[in-house]
């Protein structure tokens, strides 16, 4: 059973399936039958992108789908929101994140992090008069394209970004770089600023009221607290933990996928949520499934990243190359190359999820021994 059909879940959960029923019976469990795009999140805003069933060409045939939302976990099942039970062998958790919450006032702010938020800004904003002020909380990846994809999309309003630092983890040139780039896509950049509350008129920072008449909640993200709730192993922030094969430390049979999970270090402190981590961790978890039925010993998780790719709008990107650490590396794209690299990468995770078994990643920055095979 996968709970959760992001990038994760849904690599998992083919990667299983690839393998053949007469193995694997793979069930998904999933709030909708459409797959989020997540990172398309702020196109789908801006009215730009289509929904994909997760039923036409994202699953694999094989797959049962059960739309429904995981209520609780137990040691052989799950209870879903429908009051039903489902009996597992194993289990892969797979629930993602959304935004964290905690700032006071969120609910007056469209939270960007995921669908419902996303569309509930869509019709926002084209209820917007000329002139509007729309204020986007959040100087991260999703705050930075946010903003510029509505200047983009909607020049006619005066679109600001505030945060306490714009691509702060950045190098001083790139940060430089991305500032230039949001201010001539018409985003007037706000940085050192510290959101306190968020009003139905406007932003409360630490120097005073900004007014909005539109506000965008693009903070930091927090996870589902479906683990916690059904008494698993969790970090400080909510996130099953796992040894560093993806196993969860006290439940022998679920294994943990995606942005949801804390894999110890050093195999998984790199990775930061992002579906670039997502998506090999499903496919490594898929891998540990398998081993675990099959009487193996899994192989620990290692995962190298390779640059942090950022759209500005439909015709301008930039692009941070990284070394697997996911620290920032000399080497950088800008301009309507790193837009078309950017759409690429998008792309090209649907198309992974198609051919899970082809799929394949880099090494982590420590590349952990292979463990011995044991035997059955
Ligand atoms: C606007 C935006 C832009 C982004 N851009 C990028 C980018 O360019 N590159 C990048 O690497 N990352 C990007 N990200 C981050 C990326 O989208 C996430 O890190 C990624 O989606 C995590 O994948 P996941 O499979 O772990 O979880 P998710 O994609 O969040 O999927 C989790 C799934 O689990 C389901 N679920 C949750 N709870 C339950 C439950 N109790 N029962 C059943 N199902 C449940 C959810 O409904 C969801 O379908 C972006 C995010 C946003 C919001």
């Amino acid at each position: 059973m996968v709970v959760g059909a992001g990038y994760a879940g849904v690599m998992a959960a083919n990667r299983l399936a690839a393998v053949g029923r007469s193995e694997v019976c793979v069930t998904v469990v999933n709030p909708r039958a459409q797959f989020v795009e997540r990172i398309r999140l702020h196109e789908r805003a801006t009215g730009v992108t289509r929904v994909v069933q997760l039923r036409r060409g994202v699953l694999h045939r094989d797959v049962r789908l059960r739309v429904a939302t995981v209520e609780r976990i137990g040691t052989e099942s799950v209870l879903l929101d429908d009051g039903s039970v489902l009996e597992f062998d194993y289990l892969l958790y797979a629930v993602g994140s959304t935004a964290a919450p905690g700032l006071a006032g969120a609910e007056h702010a469209s939270n960007i992090a995921d669908l419902d938020g996303a569309e509930s800004l869509r019709g926002r904003l084209r209820r917007l008069s000329a002139g509007a002020r729309v204020v986007v909380v959040g100087g991260g990846l999703t705050g930075i394209e946010t903003s510029a994809e509505i200047a983009y999309r909607y020049p006619a309003l005066a679109v600001e970004l505030v945060s306490r630092s714009v691509a702060g983890w950045l190098p001083e040139s790139s940060r430089l770089s991305i500032e230039g780039r949001l201010a001539n896509a018409g985003v007037r950049v706000r940085s050192g600023l510290r959101v306190t509350a968020i009003r139905s008129d406007g932003v409360v920072t630490d120097t005073g009221v900004l007014p909005s008449d539109c506000t965008v909640w693009a903070g930091s993200f927090g996870v589902p607290d479906l683990a916690s709730r059904s008494g698993l192993a969790v970090a400080a922030d909510g996130r099953l933990r796992t040894d560093d094969t993806l196993v969860c430390v006290d439940h022998g049979r679920i294994v943990g996928v995606g942005d949801a999970v804390a894999p110890p270090a050093p195999v998984g402190e790199h990775l930061r949520m992002s579906c670039q981590a997502a998506m090999p961790m499903g496919a490594h978890g898929a891998d540990t499934v398998l081993a675990l039925i099959r009487g193996e010993r899994p192989q620990p998780l290692s995962i190298g990243l390779v640059g942090q790719a950022i759209s500005l709008g439909r015709r301008e990107g930039f692009i941070q190359a990284t070394h697997l650490d996911d620290t920032a590396r000399g080497f950088v794209l800008s301009g309507r190359v790193a837009a078309r690299v950017k759409e690429r990468v998008c792309r090209f995770t649907l198309t992974s999820m198609r051919y899970p078994r082809a799929y394949r990643w880099l090494p982590g920055p420590t590349v952990p021994a292979p463990a011995p095979t044991a035997a059955r």
